[in-house]
């Protein structure tokens, strides 16, 4: 971006400086031309004085062509400042748009460090101190195994976090899919019974499509519905429930998830996919968060050849909706 940025400066500067030396050229011309017409009126003058009677201009042959020569410089002039003006105000609006894409950026990436500090503080405190613990009194087995599984979870959420930076960084790059010919019916609910182990206080309802083919990356697919249940999870604040479909339309099988938690403003939804995005800001916000998750989501869709979005949900909560190419 910054390089066009600096192409497209460029290219506006050496047009204005061009123009510029343009009109330097002309005015000198014309200053030429006024001091020439202003010794012949001197002359004029001074026989008139003497007695000579002036000529009327307009009856002369050459005055015509004079005349001609004359509007064209002006229209010739009138339509080269028109044209600088028009690169003059196009060149400010690019500048100034690619300067706010560039201040946008470094937002999101100091909302990113915010976050990230904060994901990575919170779970190395919480070990820090189950370790502290243990080191500093002597516990009972049932209280050491209780906080050996705390400081489990805390290391896990750190291991999945590294993992969605490094997912995210190599989906920007070179990362290649194992794409093949699959059940994805069948990945969907293997998928959705490990969830469901892992997070017994969710309400897990679905309606999937028996053998629906497509062609994906299998464990790339089960982190899209990781990542969207996650996040069901995550931004719901009552019981949580999600229900997902899975069904064939028009070709494409069309996988939706819904949830019945805080719902996603219509202006927010083509955002929230992009890198770093998280809704609200990094002082009032109270869900731990990298805004990666969708921004995997999404490229992982879209390198299935297929289409992401949110989809209404009458109910309130979100419904995320997933079309993708069915195999033939
Ligand atoms: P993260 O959850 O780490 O912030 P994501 O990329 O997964 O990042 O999500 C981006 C933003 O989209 C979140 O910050 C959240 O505001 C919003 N969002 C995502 N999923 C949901 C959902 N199911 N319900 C409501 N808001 C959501």
């Amino acid at each position: 971006m910054s390089s066009r940025l600096r192409i497209l400066s460029i290219i506006v500067m050496t047009y204005m400086l061009a123009a510029l030396c343009w009109w330097a050229v002309l005015l000198h011309r014309k200053n030429v031309e006024v001091f020439k017409l202003e010794s012949k009126l001197l002359v004029e003058r001074h026989l008139n004085d003497i007695g000579v009677p002036s000529v009327d201009i307009t009856t002369l042959p050459e005055y015509a062509e004079l005349k001609q020569n004359y509007e064209s410089q002006t229209i010739m002039i009138a339509s080269e400042a028109m044209v600088f003006g028009i690169v003059l105000i196009l060149g400010i609006y690019f500048i100034n748009r690619a300067f706010s894409r560039e201040l946008a950026v470094a937002e999101k990436q100091k909302n990113f460090l915010l976050s990230i500090t904060h994901e990575l503080k919170s779970p190395l405190a919480s070990i820090n101190l189950i370790l502290d613990t243990f080191v500093k009194r002597d516990l009972p087995p049932d209280r050491i195994k209780e906080f050996s599984k705390d400081a489990l979870t805390e290391s896990t959420r750190l291991d999945e976090l590294f993992n969605k930076i490094l997912l995210a960084t190599r989906l920007g790059s070179t990362h290649q899919f194992a794409m093949q010919q699959t059940n994805i019916s069948s990945i969907i609910e293997h998928t959705l019974q490990k969830i469901e182990r892992v997070h017994t206080e969710l309400t897990l309802t679905s309606d999937i499509q028996k053998s629906v083919i497509c062609k994906v990356d299998e464990s790339a697919m089960a982190s899209v519905l990781h990542n969207l249940v996650e996040n069901a999870l995550k931004y719901t604040t009552d019981q949580p429930k999600v229900h997902i479909t899975l069904a064939i339309r028009q070709a494409r099988a069309v996988l939706s998830i819904s949830d019945n938690g805080i719902g996603i403003a219509p202006n927010e939804r083509q955002r929230i996919f992009e890198q770093f995005y998280r809704i609200g800001s990094e002082d009032t916000r109270t869900s731990k968060g990298t805004g990666l998750g969708l921004y995997i989501v999404k490229e992982i869709v879209t390198a299935h050849k297929g289409k992401i979005k949110v989809a209404d949900n009458t109910e309130g909560g979100t419904t995320f909706e997933i079309s993708l190419p069915v195999a033939n």
